[in-house]
């Protein structure tokens, strides 16, 4: 372990986008710069930058030169291929390590590393042909969920499996294959927590948030999440299991559900910074981005306070998009725009935080409402 980077090191970000972006407006709050490396030109994290490598993410000389130009790396993008990641790591701390990030790449190793370290998942099969479809999904009934072992996200890479019917043209449609298909969760909520881990394993959790989708898409965050005292404890303690187990330096964010019968169960990992975490950089002193930043530069941890409740709203597509002269002229919402020249359907393009005492966040009502014209 060196020791802590000194102001006016520079930090190795691997991906350009918005969550790049955070990162690297957090790090020069630091007294860092961030070099980002990523394959587009004008990227919401480059914007705000010290430099830049314009690259594919496989390109050895072009990684070698970025390794070169920085002191420590990090991720906002995890699927850099392996040959990609060790040859990062030959030539400069790579944090998280490179094994954290090949077991958070893939389903199976996700899910096998989750149900080793005693976390419970929904049931899950591997699945490589249709007869080993149809086998599966005799074990775990129908509904179920159809998914890609890799680059899946947003819900892309997924099929909902209702009726017989469907096994086949979604089994023909997903690739690449292996895919497993995973026991459908009739879950009563969504909720993540957002851990960082030192290199001397402090660790430092925020609170449990809970999640609502649509189209597969994250759409708020609320901060708390509106759980039982059990149902946190639960959350709280998976979160820290995964960080031990991973040996990880740097941030790590867990997505859950929680059944009709509160419990808890894993569905994904993702060791950097997590759409669920925005709310940190309005309503904690440390926000999820400082909280990585120092885990990777060998900074203290303090403890994850939240001073305020909070509801994140993501601003995604064109007609939200539009909104935006409107939300900046409302007093109570904190915008964020992340500096994208395109708003395409389902792409995110900010998020506004909307901030209340301790204790008093509404309901969904009053949530609509406090939103105004996001509402
Ligand atoms: P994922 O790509 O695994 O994060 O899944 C995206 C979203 O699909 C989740 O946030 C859930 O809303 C839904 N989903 C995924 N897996 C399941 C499941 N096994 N049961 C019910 N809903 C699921």
């Amino acid at each position: 372990m060196i020791g802590a980077l000194p102001p006016n090191a520079t930090i190795g970000l691997v991906g350009g986008g918005q969550l790049g972006r955070m990162s690297a407006l957090a790090a020069a709050r630091l007294g860092y710069r961030c070099h980002i490396l990523t394959r587009e030109e004008d990227s919401p994290a480059a914007q705000v930058s010290h430099a830049v490598t314009i690259s594919d993410y496989a390109d050895p000389a072009s990684l070698r030169a970025f390794a070169a130009a920085v002191d420590v790396i990090s991720f906002e993008f995890e699927n850099v291929s392996a040959e990609g990641l060790d040859l990062l790591a030959s030539l400069k701390p790579v944090r998280p390590a490179p094994s954290v990030l090949r077991i958070s790449q893939d389903r199976i190793a996700e899910k096998s590393f989750l149900n080793n370290t005693g976390v419970a998942t929904a049931p899950w099969r591997v699945v490589e042909t249709l007869a080993e479809l149809e086998a599966a999904v005799a074990e775990l009934g129908l509904p179920s969920v159809l998914k890609t072992t890799r680059l899946g996200y947003d819900g892309k890479g997924q099929a909902m499996l209702r009726s017989p019917g469907n096994l086949a043209p979604a089994f023909e449609r997903l690739s690449p294959k292996p895919l497993i298909l995973e026991g459908f969760v009739d879950f009563a909520r969504e909720i993540s927590v957002v851990i960082a881990r030192g290199a001397d394993g402090s660790v430092s959790a925020f609170d449990t948030v809970e999640n609502q989708h649509r189209d597969h898409i994250l759409d708020i965050t609320l901060a708390p999440a509106r759980i039982t005292a059990e149902v946190d404890q639960a959350a709280q303690r998976i979160a820290r299991d995964v960080v031990a187990a991973l040996d990880l330096v740097g941030l790590l964010a867990v997505e859950m559900f929680v059944d009709r019968d509160g419990r808890v169960l894993a569905n994904e990992i993702a060791p950097r910074p997590h759409n669920s975490g925005h709310w940190t950089i309005d309503a904690c002193p440390m926000s999820q981005f400082e909280a990585h930043i120092r885990a990777i530069a060998g900074l203290p941890l303090p403890p994850a306070v939240r001073h305020s409740d909070a509801v994140m709203k993501n601003l995604v597509g064109p007609h939200e998009a539009a909104l935006w002269p409107a939300i900046v002229a409302s007093p109570g919402l904190i915008p964020h725009h992340y500096g994208k020249a395109e708003a395409h359907p389902g792409r995110k393009i900010g998020h506004v935080t909307r901030l209340f005492p301790r204790g008093a966040l509404p309901g969904a009502f009053g949530i609509k409402a406090a939103l105004g014209v996001l509402g």
